[in-house]
């Protein structure tokens, strides 16, 4: 008998009939000789009507009530599901995380999962019920509601894998795998029938919300064999997350990810002298605010620029911060831009391979396209760009690589 972890996302269990689907679905799972465990999203919109209306209160509301807040709609569909299981004649038990007691630090919207006690699920399944978890919610050590950051219910799913030992994770959306690149934007995407685990983390850490990063990250730290598939389509395979090492044959390029959540923040002026790139950067970290790329140029007349990227919802503050700090770095102009977007390519085939960053950049050039900033790792290769011109580009590259062959 296989231990199976399935976890339904927010369009899956979108309306009542959806979750009657779901119900379908798992009893299945279950008729077929596994024992299920089902990791739910809130219900599609959810999570966003909830922190809109925090956002009528206040635009700095405290980090634990954002939370009690935010893990209520994983509330109602763990419940919702229970009951049409329930209502199929077969037995289901719904779990919060606290309930469970999935544990993580106290990091309020962004904690990281530390344990996880799996002795109610395992009695539950071993009664032949059908256990149901909420996603993307755990407490403290102090019983405080904590949630993982947003698509989180991934990482709960292929964490409760762990723990479980789980046969396999099974992650059921709304598309039926994972991609080239997003086929909501190039309609000639390719399924992949699977992806190695270092590809998957770095698409994941490029924008490509299919799998949240963490949730990648653990399947890799604790060998979780993971799946993407359809929650709407019967039979398919989805794509594997593998733990083989890949082969020289390797495509070059194998998919392109793009983030809408950047925004660029350029700092002009600055004395070129040791320390100050740290003191411009320090005054965005302290504030406990991500700095993703960052490119610095050489030295005009004693005075340099620094360009970074910062997720687009603190660039007011960034912009505010630095500003406030601007005569006693010398004067340093600052200027925000919040219409861009990184583009990035991936594939392990690039290590060995020149010229793969001309490539990119000529084909983004015979669109006209504009590059704002470049960075460049092993596997990947990222720009920024203007989001207007984030459908051409990804399109281009996509035929451009071949992806589409
Ligand atoms: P869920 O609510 O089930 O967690 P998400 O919206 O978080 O679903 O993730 C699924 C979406 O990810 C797809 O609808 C698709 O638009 C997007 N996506 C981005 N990049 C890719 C990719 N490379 N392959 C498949 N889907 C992708
Ligand atoms: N409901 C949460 C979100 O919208 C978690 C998830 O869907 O994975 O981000
Ligand atoms: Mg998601």
């Amino acid at each position: 008998m296989a231990l199976l972890v399935h976890k339904y996302g927010g369009t899956s269990v979108g309306s009542v009939e959806r979750i009657q689907n779901v119900a379908k679905r798992v009893i299945k799972a279950q008729n077929d000789g596994n024992q299920i465990v089902v990791v739910v999203s809130a219900m599609s919109g959810e999570t966003n009507r909830l922190l809109a209306l925090a956002d009528e209160i206040s635009k700095e509301n405290s980090p634990r009530e954002l939370d009690v807040l935010v893990s209520t709609g994983e509330q109602v569909t763990i419940a919702l599901l229970a009951m049409a299981i329930q209502a199929e004649g077969k037995q289901a038990k719904s779990y919060t995380g606290g309930q469970v007691r999935i544990t993580t630090d106290n990091a309020h919207s962004k904690a990281r999962i530390q344990h996880i006690d799996d002795e109610k699920i395992r009695a539950d399944l071993a009664a032949g019920n059908i256990v149901i978890v909420a996603g993307f919610q755990g407490v403290d050590e102090h019983g405080n509601i904590t949630t993982l950051g947003r698509g989180g219910s991934d990482t709960s799913a292929v964490a409760l894998a762990a723990a479980l030992k789980a046969d396999e994770c099974q992650i059921y959306t709304d598309v039926n795998g994972v991609y080239t690149t997003d086929p909501r934007v190039e309609p000639n995407a390719k399924k992949l029938d699977k992806i190695t685990f270092e590809e998957m983390l770095e698409m994941a850490s490029l924008g490509s919300k299919v799998l949240q990063i963490r949730s990648v990250e653990f399947a890799g730290k604790y060998n979780v064999p993971l799946r993407v598939l359809s929650s709407f389509e019967d039979g398919g395979e989805g794509t594997l997350i593998t733990m083989e090492e890949s082969d020289v044959e390797a495509p070059l390029v194998s998919g392109i990810a793009f983030d809408k959540n950047e925004a660029l923040i350029k700092v002009k002026n600055i004395p070129h002298k040791p320390g100050m790139a740290y003191r411009v950067l320090d005054l965005v970290s302290s504030q406990n605010i991500e700095v993703d790329m960052i490119v610095q140029n050489d030295s005009q007349d004693g005075c340099t620029d620094l360009t970074f990227t910062v997720p687009k919802a603190e660039m007011d503050k960034v912009l505010s911060i630095i500003t406030g700090a601007a005569e006693e770095l010398g004067d340093i102009e600052v200027r925000g831009d919040k219409d861009v977007v990184k583009l990035s390519i991936v594939g392990i085939g690039m290590q060995s391979h020149a010229g793969v960053a001309t490539k990119m950049f000529k084909i983004l050039s015979d669109e006209n396209i504009n590059i704002k900033l470049i960075a460049t790792s092993e596997i990947k290769i990222s720009t920024v760009i203007d989001e207007k011109y984030l459908e051409l580009g990804v399109r281009a590259l996509h035929e451009g690589f071949e992806l589409d062959k």
